[in-house]
């Protein structure tokens, strides 16, 4: 017997006969003798919905009602599936973020959780009765409803599977698994047995959108392996298909690469004939910071004069325009010549645990991209990733060509 923490995505639980659906599945681990608690975001489009009434409503909004409104999504399936639990003679519950409770910071609208009591969660899932978790919700100190963030329901299933002890946390999601890379865009993708949190976690920061970034944190911390299945396997197949995100020493043979990621949301700005003098990087990435914009890779290049210098560097897509007006408004602090920007560009990254202990893998991979005329704008490393940044057109050829550098094409 174990204690498992399931989590059903929109998709999953898209219609009443999904919810069903996720019943026989939840079932299915109930009738194996299992304590089982369930975590379920809203129907597909329904948090999107509810977004849009409140924006619609006002322009200004208070954000508790902000999270007031959009919570209400997950109360709708968390109900909808203890019905559907229950008509198939299985006892169950919905218990909303407040009723647990899952405590969390006053931020609402992306507010980060603080704590869980889970000894009434507990008492519930020994007693054989199947907690179904209204996700993306808790409780802020003010007492009120407050939302985790977009996607914010993987984390609430991995939070409350750290709090209950559980075994294992289940991901269904409409997908079977984590691949080596997008199979949209490169066919010969593989889909992983396993993959460590550490890449788990690189892969997610750097576009794979399978998990959000924050419950691969959680999982990393609390270690919690999580297993990422597609909800759309039958309930009753005797087998099936998924990736466990699990410790490191938990995989038996590592690859040096694990996956290829990528992400097109990326904007490039340059700064042409900025002053080459002390003080002229914070003169820059100083306001930006203090406006919340994260930067992400920058390349500073030697000045042939010793006297100007230029300065490019990444921002999310979505900053552009507030980062451009943020560095116009700075010029003359920053005393620059020219601003160049572009949202024509990808960032591609190479990730493996295995760069700790082999060398040369940027340098093939700068080797293959210039054998096929691919021009590489600017590059960040860590130790377990390598990322270059190019021109958006050459996603896919660059996508393909390092997943066969690296060995990851399937037979
Ligand atoms: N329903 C929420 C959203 O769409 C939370 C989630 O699905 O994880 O962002
Ligand atoms: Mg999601």
């Amino acid at each position: 017997m174990a204690r498992l923490v399931l989590k059903f995505g929109g998709t999953s639980v898209a219609d009443v006969d999904r919810i069903r659906n996720v019943a026989r599945h939840v079932k299915r681990e109930v009738d194996a003798g299992h304590e089982v608690a369930v975590v379920v975001s809203a129907m597909s489009g329904v948090t999107n919905q509810l977004v849009k009434y409140v924006k619609d409503t006002s322009e200004f909004y208070d954000p508790r009602e902000y999270d007031a409104v959009v919570a209400s999504g997950e109360q709708v399936t968390s109900g909808l599936l203890a019905i559907a639990l229950q008509a198939q003679g299985v006892k169950a519950r919905s218990w909303q973020g407040w009723q647990i409770p899952l405590k969390t910071d006053g931020a609402h609208g992306s507010a980060a959780i603080l704590g869980i009591d889970a000894d009434k969660l507990s008492a519930c899932m020994k007693a054989g009765e199947v907690a179904c978790i209204a996700g993306f919700q808790g409780v802020g100190p003010d007492e009120r409803i407050a939302t985790l963030g977009r996607g914010g329901s993987d984390t609430s299933a991995v939070a409350l599977a750290a709090a209950v002890g559980a075994d294992r946390c289940d991901i269904y999601t409409d997908v079977d698994g984590v691949y080596t890379t997008d199979p949209r865009v490169a066919p010969k993708a593989r889909r992983m047995d396993r993959i460590s949190y550490e890449e788990m976690l690189e892969m997610a920061s750097l576009g794979a959108k399978v998990l959000q970034v924050r419950s691969v944190e959680m999982a990393m911390v609390h270690r919690v392996p999580v297993f990422v299945r597609s909800s759309f396997d039958a309930p009753d197949a005797g087998q099936w298909n998924g990736t466990l995100v699990c410790d490191e020493d938990q995989i038996m043979e590592t690859q040096i690469v694990s996956g290829i990621a990528f992400a097109r949301d990326e904007a490039k700005i340059t700064l042409l004939g900025v002053a080459d003098k002390p003080g002229v990087a914070a003169a820059v990435f100083g306001p930006l910071a203090d406006s919340s914009i994260n930067v992400d890779m920058i390349v500073q290049n030697v000045s042939p004069d010793g006297k100007t210098t230029d300065i490019t560097f990444t921002v999310p897509a979505a900053e552009f325009a507030r980062a451009r007006e943020i560095l116009g408004q700075a010029r003359n602090d920053i005393e620059y010549r020219e601003l160049r920007g572009s949202t024509d560009v990808v960032k591609v990254s190479a990730i493996g645990v295995g760069m700790r202990t082999h060398a040369g893998v940027a340098a093939r991979m700068f080797r293959v991209l210039a054998d096929k005329g691919i021009n590489i704008q600017a590059i960040t490393t860590s130790e377990i990733k390598i990322s270059i940044l190019i021109d958006a057109d050459y996603t896919e050829l660059a996508v393909r060509t390092l997943h066969t550098l690296y060995g990851l094409d399937k037979a």
